[in-house]
């Protein structure tokens, strides 16, 4: 019988790993800037809002941590889904030049209309960046208004 390698996939099946065709890999990036907002609908009362957000309805500033996370084959040449250094560019030119240090209340043309929550915040840095990035390459964007508190955003899977 004529010597018949086993192929990649033989060997990961035969040693009991996955199937390399379902594998995953995800590379994530970490980024902070500090913002001050307040949860406030303008269209309400005083009092409705004080009852619907309490006293985030007064001005005040969070350390916000944005987490990236992007998927995509390992580039044979680089080892790399993706150069972070190159995610992180993304991340600082299109959310974070705009939103650091600023009131997200009134100071950001693109979070105009938004009650500035972490659910928001997500959503609106989601599509901020999801154009700047290969197809189907961003997975998951978590936003940390605290160490207690994130919202996340993610593509169905
Ligand atoms: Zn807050």
């Amino acid at each position: 019988m004529p010597y018949h390698p086993l192929t990649d996939t033989d060997t990961a099946l035969a040693d009991g790993r996955a199937d390399a065709s379902s594998t995953t890999v995800l590379v994530s990036r970490r980024e902070t800037f500090n913002a001050a907002h307040q949860l406030r609908d303008p269209t309400l009362s005083d009092a409705e809002n004080e009852r619907l957000f309490g006293k985030c309805t007064n001005l005040h500033g969070h350390n916000y941590v944005l987490e990236v996370v992007v998927t995509g084959e390992v580039d044979p040449v680089t080892g790399y889904v993706f150069d972070l250094k190159q995610l992180s560019a993304v991340i600082w030119r299109r959310i974070i030049e705009d939103v650091d240090h600023r009131n997200l209340n009134t100071d950001v043309p693109w979070l105009e209309g938004l009650i500035p929550t972490a659910e928001n915040l997500a959503l609106a840095f989601w599509e901020r960046i999801r154009s700047e990035l290969p197809d189907g390459s961003l997975r998951s964007l978590r936003l940390w208004e605290t160490d207690k508190n994130w919202a996340e955003v993610g593509d169905r899977v």
